[in-house]
């Protein structure tokens, strides 16, 4: 079954589902990422459908690239998940929509002059801010917040993949019309402590603003790859567990709860047990607001995520929780398939349908980013190169358990 071709008739919908199956998953995950993706196409409208179908091998298996790539750079790790529970509960009202400003709010201001430094007290308020130390003779600056947003997103923000984001004090004398810094030879250093607690609802808007210049361009390569990755985060955005800081179950003694909410469950259950016609995407007229909004029902899952299965834990029998299981020739221990369907029926029809979520936000989403981009006709009969991506592990990067 390899070399599956590509069944054009929508009824058989299901049956994309079942042959999947045969493409044995090679690691957590990868087997939900690859229905996700592949079950959206079938969603797009006749405009899009062609060129999608057309590869649709192609949106299934590298539906886990992303994952991939989280060993090759640490930029990676955080567009998969939010630790949105580190800042704020529902409905978020203290998170930024806007990701500058989120990495304003939750970032450190450093003055360095030779080998010493010392830290601004920043402050936000009334619509300013503040930022000001006593030390060097005492220094106090303040401007408003609309400028300052202004200002970094032309002058920080294209810094964001430098290891460092250092200023010279030319530019906060600019900024803040003073010639202090420059005379005493002062550069600015910022450090930024939001994107290490995840960053996927932004990701979501990047990806759809690059999506989006892809099909301005009619560039299909980019098109293809960047709606492949899409999908993924999209997916992430969807799963309760990748919305806490207690992503694995770590913090409430429940190691391993994230690949069985959305690996062994989605495995076991979703071609047999999972309806998958979810019906056509639509426009979305809100990006930001649906993407959080995604975030939001993720997140209001959580509890029932962690209590049910704390509470099945302590009743069902013990020693029928747990079963070996031959995975590439090595003994795995994973959660027997009776308790994994005591999990799934005790939270309702939550993973059937956050998965079904999924697969039509990747849809509209994608449907979006053509329509915005002024419904470009793609000829898909027509071939293109495609450069694929070469991800080269790093073992320097460190990475989370489950993301
Ligand atoms: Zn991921």
């Amino acid at each position: 079954m390899k070399n599956r071709s590509f069944i054009p008739d929508i009824t058989l919908i299901v049956a994309v589902g079942v042959l999947l199956s045969f493409s044995r998953p090679v690691m957590w995950g990868f087997y939900g990422h690859k229905l996700i993706n592949r079950m959206a196409v079938f969603t797009l409208p006749p405009e899009l459908i062609g060129f999608y179908k057309k590869h649709i091998e192609y949106i299934t298996e590298h539906a886990v690239d992303p994952d991939k790539r989280r060993y090759a750079t640490k930029h990676e790790g955080p567009r998969h998940f939010i630790d949105i529970d580190h800042w704020d509960k529902i409905p978020f009202d203290n998170v930024p929509r806007d990701f500058e400003e989120a990495i304003i709010q939750h970032c450190s201001v450093k003055l360095v002059f030779g080998q010493d430094s010392v830290y601004f007290n920043k402050e936000i308020k009334n619509d300013s801010i503040f930022l000001k130390t006593p030390y060097l003779g005492g220094i106090y600056l303040t401007i408003d917040y609309p400028t300052f947003v202004k200002y970094w997103k032309k002058v920080i923000k294209p810094l964001y993949y430098d290891d460092q984001w250092r200023l010279s004090g030319y530019d906060f004398d600019e900024l803040f019309g003073t010639t202090y810094f420059q005379k005493n030879k002062v550069d600015i250093l910022i450090e930024d402590h939001f994107s290490e607690y995840g960053i996927v609802p932004y990701q979501l808007e990047m990806s759809l603003s690059r999506l989006t210049y892809a099909f301005e361009q009619k560039d299909k390569s980019a098109i293809l790859r960047l709606s492949t990755e899409f999908g993924h985060y999209i997916g992430d955005a969807h799963v309760p567990l990748h919305t806490t800081k207690n992503y694995n179950g770590q913090l409430s003694n429940q190691n391993g709860i994230h690949a069985f909410w959305e690996s062994r469950i989605p495995e076991l259950f979703a071609e047999r047990n999972f309806d998958f016609f979810v019906g056509k995407a639509e426009y979305v007229e809100n990006p930001k607001d649906y993407i959080w909004d995604i975030i939001i029902k993720a997140h209001s899952h959580l509890d029932s995520v962690l209590a049910i299965e704390l509470r099945l834990s302590k009743t069902f029998d013990s020693d029928k929780q747990y079963c070996y299981d031959e995975r590439l020739g090595r003994t795995v221990r994973l959660e027997c398939p009776e308790y994994a369907e005591a999990y799934m029926n005790a939270m309702g029809s939550m993973v059937e349908e956050q998965m079904r979520s999924s697969i039509i936000a990747v849809g509209s989403l994608i449907y979006t980013a053509w329509v915005n981009a002024g419904q470009p006709v793609l000829d898909f009969e027509e071939d293109f190169e495609l450069v694929p991506e070469l991800i080269i592990p790093d073992k320097n990067v460190k990475t989370r358990a489950h993301e």
